[in-house]
């Protein structure tokens, strides 16, 4: 019985020819900018995205610390999400490695952060207070794509105030295969983006970080500083190359597949949601422990918490058969 793990889009195994590419990438040593392979890649993501320059850096999370670190300086600030992965989900690290303080703001139920709420935030010039320095947002966020005339309005306020604007797109590809856009329709409002290579579109490891040739020439100092200066990577930027090759377009079955799930399983009189790929279970706490364990003896992984949400997440290695078994399991359990 193969296992059905929907705890996460980043558990996909490299396929057969993702992993002969990555056999044959040309390699060179990167710190000094000689591998083949990244350069390819960096440059492909920065003309997809429509910006000058691009990094590959070993995890989303240190593309979105050195972002961070290359658009403020110590004692500036971003404007985040509460439950934004760069605020909650990446150990603090801009306040803990680069000096700069997050000014949290609540969510809206869609995700977005009320742009009157960013407003208030934003500091004046005072040695009182942080600078405020950029904004940082999140497409998808658990699941939901921003709105486009959203994305715009944020761009305004940051013009009208002086702010740089960063994407954690490390599910940016979801969103614009959901928008049916390309993605720079949706990065073209943003001073940098930050994408993972390594969650749906199911490369081994690695993500990318795109901006101005200037940022990307700060970023890059703060990649080495931070331990993420790799040497022959282009074994690693071939899974990522040809992921996007490969992986983009199917996402969209990614997207059925949780939609499908989600209508089933409310079916059974189960509250639940489809956000692109990822499916939201309301599931009383005290209950998640024997769900997990009866889905577990049958083969489906899943991971429960303290919320009384679960997530169920659609990716590569999870077909309409593996949608079919969650759906005969969630029922028999039912
Ligand atoms: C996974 C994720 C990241 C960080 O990626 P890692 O490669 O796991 O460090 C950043 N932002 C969001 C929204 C993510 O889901």
């Amino acid at each position: 019985m193969t296992p059905i793990d929907l705890r996460s889009d980043t558990v996909t195994r490299p396929t057969p020819a993702m992993r002969d590419a990555m056999l044959r990438a040309d390699v060179g040593d990167d710190v000094y900018g000689e591998d083949a392979t990244v350069n390819a890649l960096q440059r492909r993501v920065a003309d997809e995205l429509g910006f000058e320059a691009a990094l590959f850096t070993p995890s989303g999370t240190q593309a979105n610390l050195i972002a961070l670190m290359a658009h403020c300086e110590r004692g500036d600030e971003y404007i985040v999400g509460m439950d934004a992965h760069t605020y909650k989900f990446e150990g603090g690290g801009a306040a803990v490695l680069g000096s700069i303080q997050p000014q949290p703001i609540p969510h809206a139920a869609d995700g977005t952060l009320p742009l009157d709420a960013v407003e208030r935030a934003i500091k004046p010039i005072d040695p009182h207070f942080a600078r405020s320095r950029i904004l940082a947002l999140e497409n998808t966020w658990h699941g939901r794509v921003m709105p486009m005339d959203y994305l715009a309005a944020a761009r305004a306020l940051c013009d009208r105030r002086g702010l740089g604007l960063h994407l954690d797109g490390a599910r940016l590809y979801n969103a614009a295969v959901a928008s049916n856009v390309r993605a720079r329709e949706i990065a073209k409002h943003f001073d940098s983006v930050s994408v993972c290579l390594s969650k749906g579109l199911g490369a081994p490891v690695g993500s990318v970080l795109a901006g101005t040739r200037d940022l990307i020439e700060r970023a890059k100092r703060w990649r080495k500083v931070c331990g993420g200066g790799m040497r022959q990577a282009g074994i690693l930027a071939a899974g990522a190359m040809y992921a996007l090759d490969h992986h983009v377009a199917r996402l969209a079955d990614d997207h059925r597949r949780a939609s499908t799930l989600a209508s089933e399983l409310a079916a059974l009189g189960l509250p639940a949601h489809a956000h692109t790929n990822m499916v939201f279970v309301d599931i009383p706490v005290d209950r998640q422990a024997a769900l997990k364990s009866y889905l577990g003896e049958r083969g489906i992984v899943i991971s429960t918490g303290y919320l009384p949400t679960i997530r169920l997440v659609m990716h590569l290695d999870v077909g309409d058969d593996g949608v079919a078994r969650t759906i005969d399991a969630f029922r028999a359990f039912a």
